[in-house]
């Protein structure tokens, strides 16, 4: 029915000009935030800028100093967290020691008084979702980090909330695990849709799992989309260099065109992709990701017609290489360039001795192909 599909269509969790306020200390100064049904969102920010403050919000634990949350189209701004659809995994997972790992899955279930069979067959379900099958009799205080986490997820998702609440459930798990983590989370969410709204400082993280991000700083929201268009299409520096690695580059607007700007950069005079509207004369910053730079030895590139394209018409800026740095799969080239600044870019490997072509003090042109 009509109703049906508007009611998918709402926003599962709203929050409205929310503000909070601890003692005078503005937390969150004005959050505005549609949580879409069934999406994975993740909120990112560096520590201390309210990320766990809007969870807590959303949960119930905390009442807001202004603004209004709803969740599924009921304003819950003051209802206790009982009497919010809504369950939450914490960082510490939260479990009860001293119980198995079937009464802390099933503790839900039975505060809800449902039958004993019911539970069991739902408790097995739901570890076989997140591959704890046969551990039910374990006692969980003497699982693995990983394991335990397995649990706090089982018990959360039991009673099938409409949205999961996350307060970076990873970070106590190695590097390993976690990437093998982050994976079932995502596929979890998938399976179960239910919506997920996970917390991490983690850009790495949230780019993998999610299905759009939240970029914070310091109480308010900078950005939210996708991974994909926060990393390409930063709405600001702060933004930019949160979500990866930047290369910034003085530069003056000459003219405007179509989502483009010719702007002029150390006698340069080069097209950038852009959507903000600026006016001519105005002095911008040239945002650069290093895997998105092109380097050349001057000497390869007088020797080698072949190298034309990108580097053509002198379209380069000129530098010396400081230094390599080794990152596994690439190394990264840091160049001093000759009008001023630093920029590093992203190589691969030679191909057939795995070597690093470029070392210090080599004379090399710096180029990018998008937007020329
Ligand atoms: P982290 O990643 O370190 O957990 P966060 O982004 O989740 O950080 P919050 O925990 O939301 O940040 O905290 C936001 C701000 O509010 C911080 O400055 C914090 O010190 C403050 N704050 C949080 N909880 C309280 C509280 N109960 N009493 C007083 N101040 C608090």
């Amino acid at each position: 029915t009509d109703s049906a599909a508007q009611s998918q269509a709402l926003p599962v969790v709203q929050l409205r000009n929310v503000a909070k306020s601890y003692d005078g200390h503005h937390a969150l100064t004005d959050v505005s935030l549609d949580v879409q049904r069934g999406e994975f969102l993740t909120i990112l920010g560096p520590s201390g800028c309210g990320k766990t403050t809007i969870l807590r919000l959303v949960a119930g634990f905390e009442s807001a100093t202004a603004g209004v949350i709803s969740i599924d189209g009921k304003i819950v701004t003051d209802l206790p967290p009982e009497r919010r659809n809504v369950n939450t995994v914490f960082q510490s997972y939260a479990l009860f020691p001293h119980m198995n790992v079937f009464d802390n899955v099933a503790f839900g279930l039975r505060m809800k008084k449902r039958p004993a069979a019911e539970i069991a067959i739902e408790v097995r379900e739901t570890l076989r979702l997140v591959q704890l099958e046969g551990f039910e009799t374990r006692m969980v205080g003497k699982l693995s980090g990983g394991q335990q986490q397995r649990v706090a997820i089982a018990r959360a998702i039991i009673n099938r909330p409409l949205v999961l609440l996350l307060d970076e459930p990873l970070s106590a798990l190695d590097y390993r695990l976690r990437k093998q983590m982050q994976l079932d989370l995502k596929h979890l969410q998938r399976k179960l849709g239910i919506t997920f709204v996970l917390v991490t400082h983690d850009q790495e993280e949230a780019f993998s799992m999610s299905d759009r991000v939240v970029v914070m700083n310091n109480g308010h929201i900078e950005q939210i989309g996708t991974p994909v268009s926060v990393y390409e299409e930063p709405r600001n520096l702060y933004v930019a260099r949160f979500v990866g690695e930047i290369n910034i580059i003085n530069a003056e607007v000459v003219e405007l065109g179509e989502g483009r700007a010719r702007v002029r950069a150390q006698g340069l005079d080069v097209f950038m992709r852009t959507s903000h509207a600026f006016h001519p004369g105005e002095k911008v910053h040239i945002l650069l990701r290093p895997e998105d730079l092109r380097v050349e030895t001057l000497k390869d590139l007088a020797e080698d017609p072949e190298l034309e394209g990108v580097f053509s018409r002198d379209r380069f800026l000129v530098g010396t290489v400081e230094e390599t740095i080794y990152k596994g799969a690439t190394y990264d080239v840091v160049v001093r360039l000759d009008a001023g600044g630093i920029v590093t870019a992203t190589e691969f490997f030679n191909e057939d001795d795995e070597t690093v072509y470029f070392k210090a003090s080599d004379r090399v042109a710096v180029s990018w192909v998008e937007g020329w």
